[in-house]
């Protein structure tokens, strides 16, 4: 069995959605509505009909296999649970010989969980691409959040990696899923990922999806996983994609999410489509638009603050609250204001001021 559980933990390794760290092979600290808890992070299988040319566990690939059956491992969750070594599970698949069937298997491992063992903590589903539509509605039912990874951002570029994903099928599925958080259901959210550079999509590219999701279904968040090409797939010999680009596009998620809009955003991109290394989106968009700067700290509306590099909306809001009786140096300090970004787009005069305090 821990061996099973090693390979699945494994397994499932590649998906990043909102985990902070890694406690083993299998359990996962993650953000989670609830805050920061320890999750059981399993594949259902690593059987897979499909073709995913970053994934190890593509079809024609020789690797261990296993799979749970859906009691075995409720029950194993249950056990982990009962020992307070996890306190939810994050459950994908590999898509078996079908992917609706081993769909059904996650759906049944869920409902396991719920109604027999009223376990009524923390549950991450997948729907699985290429899923039966009609599975997201018991998903939805059993699970506090609930994903499906697009993993590229159109149909030209999915057909790169995957012979057999359907962007749109994965679209579907998506707003399928929006209708049942409309009516109140999967209160934690919804999400996706993107392989980041495995389909030589653009920056910009994942941006122009990224806006729909963020503004059309109102996706909880979206993560983005550097591409680490794996021996014995299609991309092995691929250079593998810098962090410093995942993160880039976290940065720019970020600003997108802060309010930033879109003709600023398109600032951050270089004229062929990638975030540049050199400085982070927000910099990168500030040097862009002088106009707007230096800021005057005294008087800036939340808006104008939140333009400054190394002042973010929790800093900016202090700074409102508490800027009527002064603020010195130390003060923006201690708020958490970045000085060595923030200092070259304040206002010079009071900058003096706040020097000479
Ligand atoms: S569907 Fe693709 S990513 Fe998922 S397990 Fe199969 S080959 Fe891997």
């Amino acid at each position: 069995m821990e061996k099973k559980l090693k390979i699945l933990g494994m397994g499932a390794a590649q998906d990043a959605c909102s985990f902070v760290s890694k406690l083993n092979s299998f359990i996962y600290l993650a953000a989670t509505p609830g805050g920061y808890i320890p999750l059981l992070k399993v594949l259902m299988t690593n059987v897979c009909c499909n073709d995913c040319a970053y994934c190890i566990n593509r079809a024609e690939n020789k690797v261990i296999r296993a799979s749970f059956k859906p009691l075995e491992l409720s029950r194993l969750f249950m056990d982990l649970y009962e020992r307070g070594l996890v306190k939810g599970l994050f459950l994908s698949s590999g898509n078996g010989i079908d992917p609706s069937l081993a769909m059904e298997d996650i759906l049944k491992t869920a409902e396991i969980l719920r109604k027999k063992y009223k376990f009524n903590g923390y549950i991450h589903l997948k729907v699985l691409p290429g899923s039966r539509l009609e599975y997201v509605r018991p998903a939805c039912e059993l699970a506090s959040r609930v994903s499906i990874n697009f993993e590229a951002p159109s149909q030209r570029h999915l057909s790169r990696i995957s012979s057999k994903k359907d962007f749109y099928k994965i679209m579907q599925s998506t707003i399928e899923i929006k209708k049942y958080r409309e009516k109140g259901l999967v209160a934690g959210g919804q999400t996706t990922q993107f392989v980041v550079g495995a389909s030589g999509e653009t920056d910009r590219d994942i941006f122009e999806l990224m806006k729909r999701l963020y503004r059309e279904i109102k996706l909880t968040r979206i993560y983005f996983e550097a591409l680490r090409p794996l021996k014995g797939t299609p991309l092995e010999g691929h250079p593998p994609t810098p962090i410093w680009r995942q993160n880039r596009l976290y940065q720019l998620d970020f600003l997108f999410r802060y309010g930033f809009l879109d003709e600023e955003l398109a600032l951050a991109f270089d004229e062929r489509g990638y975030l540049p290394k050199e400085r982070d989106p927000k910099l990168t968009i500030a040097l862009k638009q002088p106009h707007i700067f230096p800021v005057d700290i005294k008087s800036a509306d939340y808006k104008t603050l939140l333009r400054v590099p190394g002042i973010g909306p929790k800093t900016a809001r202090k700074i409102i609250e508490n800027r009527k009786n002064g603020i010195r140096i130390d003060d923006l300090k201690k708020m958490g204001v970045n000085l060595r970004r923030a200092l070259p787009f304040i206002k010079q005069g009071y900058q003096r001021r706040l020097f000479s305090i």
